[in-house]
């Protein structure tokens, strides 16, 4: 079962003999113009003569396999969420696409059964998983939201039916960004864009400063990731 855009494109890029930097770059292109990603792969894969079906990403699973992970380890989760909220503050080169941030918040809302430290997580353990996260919360958004060169703009039209509210969340949170506000991520609080730090209210923040958290160190980046449906949201966070 094939979890990621990136592995699905390798696969039809070994299946078919096209580059996979070419099948990646048409992809892009196309979801630029306001195509779906599975309707775009649907594309190439019946050009190349391939069976489409056995090129799609299912949506539930990907959220299954990120709930999985998530479930694995609590003070793991705590540090990819660490990771990834650092990341989609970060400069724009290595961001994290805030609509996938903000799909990676609605799976973890329901992940509330982590184990209690049953293990101790190297560093390289914790950069694996915020890799893989990153992967399967780019694709899902990439699949469960409709998309156009202004980035999200609805809940795609195949998105499956339980996860319709999730991508209408996305679809929401990211509209009130565009708007210049922001939804904590402690408290849930609307709040200008411009009076936060860290993704939290100032408030939150100030709480947060005093009992210190466990924050992992940024790691430099050695992988490229290639952002499909990668919205350029200018920098809407401070
Ligand atoms: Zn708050």
């Amino acid at each position: 079962m094939t979890f990621t855009a990136r592995a699905l494109l390798q696969k039809i890029a070994t299946d078919s003999g096209i580059s996979y930097r070419d099948i990646a770059q048409r992809v892009n292109d196309e979801m630029t113009e306001g195509k779906g990603l599975q309707d775009s792969i649907r594309a190439i894969v019946q050009e190349q003569g391939l069976d489409p079906d056995t090129y799609r990403l299912s949506a539930t699973k990907i959220v299954a396999e990120a709930k999985r992970i998530l479930r694995e380890d609590y003070t793991q989760t705590l540090m990819i969420s660490a990771v990834l909220g650092q990341m989609v503050e970060g400069p724009e080169k290595d961001r994290f696409p805030v609509p996938a941030f903000l799909a990676f918040l609605e799976v973890l809302a329901f992940v509330d059964d982590a184990r209690r430290d049953t293990k101790s997580e190297t560093s390289q353990d914790i950069d694996e998983h915020a890799t893989r996260m990153i992967e399967l919360m780019t694709t899902l958004v990439s699949v469960v939201c409709k998309w156009s060169k202004d980035g999200v703009v609805g809940v795609a039209d195949d998105c499956p039916t339980s996860l319709q509210e999730l991508a209408m969340t996305v679809f929401r949170k990211i509209k009130l960004l565009q708007s210049g506000l922001w939804t904590c991520i402690s408290c849930g609080n609307i709040v200008s864009a411009k009076e936060t730090n860290s993704l939290m209210c100032l408030e939150c923040n100030a709480k947060i400063d005093e009992s210190e958290p466990v924050r992992p160190k940024r790691r430099g980046r050695e992988r490229a990731r290639t952002g499909y449906g990668q919205a350029d949201l200018g920098d809407e966070i401070e």
